[in-house]
């Protein structure tokens, strides 16, 4: 769990992580964390005299914007958690707060202007689960309900695995963080262990393809052919000027692109692919945190005088 202020020039004005487990925790529990960490980010912009104008919050799964409900969160096991309103109750400070969907947030963040040709973009953005978001035309599509991206869940292998949706064969069972991991290490392996640090080992998994262990290499090259397969769907679909590939991805994608672009070779109808890149986030799982802070900070792009004269303003997400 992290937070984020950003100002109007996207500087970083406030930070704070923290680690949970929130398949251990109940909802109350999560909320009264994610409260603590905006105080402490709120009081961090207070101290610099800055007044905060909206907080986006980005979790994974089915989120109804119009009234702040995560409808459906497959891998936290949530349905029907009205986050918004709770969120609200715990803190002091009346401040405009925006629920969305993760994969949708790391979109709006890797789709910023000034990182290249950014306007047409698939971002694939993977943990436990896989989530995404698609950027057409410079804008975020979300469909008629708001539940467009959930890429994670086009089926793939009928009768597959069993996802946490309560389907079989979901696209995130081959190629979420648990697939990648069941592949590459024994249950003991430190590669597994939860108390260390995610981006740790996935650096492990790195030195271990770096220095060719079989058992790796050949887990990244799977891994990345069903990533490749799904791509490729999309990519006959979207013709993205890009595959933006987001969170996990991100770590470990240099070794995964090879399988991935031989998928699009042989999947994608167009020449070449249709001239689609696959290209690694810079941001990592830091992408969606930050496209939360963008679209907090939206409100005041799109009306400036909602705001009160101040020196400067900044937002906050997490
Ligand atoms: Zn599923």
């Amino acid at each position: 769990m992290s937070t984020l202020a950003l100002d109007l020039s996207g500087r970083v004005l406030a930070e704070h992580r923290l680690s949970l487990d929130a398949h251990d925790a109940t909802v109350d529990e999560v909320v009264d964390r994610l409260a603590r960490l905006v105080r402490h980010t709120i009081a961090d912009l207070q101290d610099q005299a800055i007044t905060p104008v909206g907080l986006t919050v980005g979790v994974a799964g089915l989120i109804d914007r119009v009234n702040d409900v995560l409808t459906h969160g497959p891998n936290l096991e949530w349905r029907d958690v009205p986050i918004g309103q709770m969120l609200r109750d715990r803190l002091d400070e009346e401040i405009p707060i925006a629920i969305d969907n993760e994969g949708n947030l790391a979109a709006i963040a890797e789709a910023s202007p000034g990182d290249g040709d950014r306007q047409d973009i698939l971002v694939i953005f993977g943990e436990i689960g896989v989530g995404g978001g698609i950027v057409a035309g410079g804008q975020l599509l979300r469909g008629r309900q708001g539940y467009a991206g959930e890429i994670g869940h086009i089926t793939v292998q009928p009768g597959g695995r069993a996802c946490g949706c309560g389907r079989q064969g979901c696209w995130e069972t081959v190629c979420g963080l648990g697939a990648l991991l069941d592949l590459a290490a024994d249950p003991d392996d430190l590669v597994r262990n939860p108390a260390l640090a995610l981006e740790e080992r996935l650096a492990e998994l790195n030195r271990r393809a770096d220095r060719g262990d079989a058992r790796t290499v050949e887990a990244l090259a799977a891994v990345g052919r069903w990533v490749g397969v799904g791509a490729a769907v999309l990519t006959n679909v979207l013709n993205p000027a890009a595959i933006v590939l987001s969170g996990y991805f991100a770590f470990v994608g240099h070794h995964m692109r090879p399988a991935i672009h031989a998928e699009l070779q042989a999947g994608v109808l167009a020449p070449d692919a249709g001239g689609t890149k696959v290209e690694l986030s810079r941001l990592g799982f830091g992408a969606a945190v930050r496209g939360g802070a963008l679209s907090a900070l939206e409100v005041v792009f799109n009306d400036p005088t909602c705001v009160r004269p101040r020196p400067t303003e900044g937002a906050v997400s997490s």
